[in-house]
């Protein structure tokens, strides 16, 4: 049987495994729901990017693991490892890397309201790279790094008026867009030149990140067109050269057979390609380039078991399967109507023809993680894997109808390890008085 990626097999009972560890193994020790994470297959993840990176744009480049897509202590020695610096877009992702011994030098802070609480935590905690989104920010960074005596290293956020056929919740490149300072109005040249005149602040380069699961190379392609003859003209007028030039993050992953596969090294090349021939073009020399993948490092590694509660079918309608998860694990669906690949995980060996739709737990309608799928008839009681699970799953969980975070395992060489506990009825209550 060909499963959406290699790490997936059938053992003799008909289990799925995930990196060679029965799924029912894993339900029996941790519970579900369950998130597993594939250490291996982040590392290979990441090692796609290094590689190529380095091969094509220059040894000085590099990607940054974008934390929001999977903001967990455990995630962060892992990509360190892996020669990868890190993108922030809050203090609460800046604290939880720190918690976890990542080098501050190595992050770069993003967010589009960064208040002044914020941006003093950064400048005290020493991230490397502020990406600064607006005049606002700017002025206040500059102020606030004044008064500590320091010099912000910062990018500028810069959109660049593109759109690239993804989904309307995730393009972030048009120049109407809450992100950054856009190049068509003229805006841009005024947030540059004002920031290259601030005290407290060096201009280390620009960013663009025009947004996400996107498959089509010619999107990219265009932004380095725009980039490149932004950085000239601002170097031809102020004299300033641009060091970096971080063009965001955004290649699309398979969540199903109908995904293309991404071929991310000849992304790369065909990128740097480009780039070299406008660089030469402008006459400028090459940037730094630095790029921001979240969802294509951990998406992939990522696998989330439930267990089915039953199936109810209604007559002339539709059957339903529900999990004891849903929209609180996966808030995917319900926001984008995102599409998964769903397996009986206990029932592997049998005919996966039974049309179902798949619901979790909460009184919510639209909370589904699967619409007119076909899966191995389940009983109650069977595993339901649900792949492709690993970026913006947890981070996005929630307690609605105070339901628990699950726990997540990571795996590595046949071997699990508990990397986060599974959420008691205690800590919900926590905070409350
Ligand atoms: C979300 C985001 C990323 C990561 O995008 P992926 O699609 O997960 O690769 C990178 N940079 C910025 C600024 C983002 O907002």
């Amino acid at each position: 049987m060909k499963l959406l990626y290699d790490n997936l097999s059938v053992n003799e009972q008909g289990h799925l495994t995930v990196g060679g560890i029965d799924t029912a193994e894993l339900a029996a020790e941790y519970g579900t729901p369950l998130y597993i994470l594939d250490e291996d297959v982040v590392r290979k993840n990441c090692r796609t990017y290094t590689q190529a990176m380095r091969r094509y744009f220059g040894e000085d480049s590099a990607p940054l693991f974008a934390s929001k897509a999977l903001c967990v202590k455990s995630i962060y020695p892992v990509v360190q490892s892996e020669g990868m610096c890190v993108d922030t877009v809050s203090p609460g992702e800046i604290y939880t890397a720190l918690a976890a011994g990542f080098p501050p030098e190595k992050m770069f802070f993003h967010g589009t309201n960064k208040t002044d609480e914020d941006i003093a935590y950064g400048v005290e905690s020493g991230v490397g790279y502020f990406v600064v989104d607006n005049l606002n920010e700017l002025r206040t960074l500059d102020r606030i790094a004044g008064a500590k005596g320091l010099c912000q290293d910062v990018l500028l956020r810069l959109t660049v008026g593109l759109d690239p056929h993804t989904l309307e919740a995730i393009n972030t490149g048009r120049v109407d867009s809450q992100f950054g300072v856009s190049i068509d109005t003229g805006q841009a040249d005024v947030f540059v030149r004002e920031a290259l005149g601030c005290g407290n602040i060096r201009v280390a380069g620009f960013h663009s990140h025009i947004g996400s699961q996107i498959f089509e190379s010619d999107s990219f392609v265009r932004q380095i067109d725009i980039l490149t003859e932004f950085a000239a003209r601002i170097e031809r007028e102020t004299g300033h050269h641009t060091g970096i030039l971080n063009i965001g993050g955004g290649f699309g992953v398979r969540y199903t057979d109908d995904d293309p596969q991404m071929d991310i090294e000849a992304r790369i090349r065909e990128i740097s390609e480009h780039l070299d021939q406008k660089c030469e073009e402008y006459g400028i020399q090459k940037p730094v380039i630095y790029m921001e993948p979240g969802r294509s490092i951990v998406a992939d590694a990522g696998v989330t078991l439930y267990t089915a509660g039953g199936v109810k079918e209604i007559p002339g309608y539709r059957n339903y399967v529900t999990v004891n998860g849903g929209m609180t694990d996966n808030p995917r669906y319900a926001l984008y109507r995102s599409q998964y690949t769903v397996l009986n995980a206990s029932k592997m060996k049998e005919a996966a023809d039974y049309e179902c739709t798949v619901a979790g737990r909460c009184c919510e309608s639209g909370d589904r993680i699967a619409e007119n799928i076909s899966i191995a008839r389940p009983e109650r009681g069977d595993l339901i894997a649900v792949l492709t699970t690993g970026a913006y799953n947890y981070s996005m969980a929630s307690n609605y109808n105070r339901v628990p975070r699950p726990a997540m395992v990571m795996i590595s060489e046949g071997k699990a390890r508990l990397i986060v506990r599974r959420e008691s009825f205690e800590d919900m209550i926590r905070n409350e008085i």
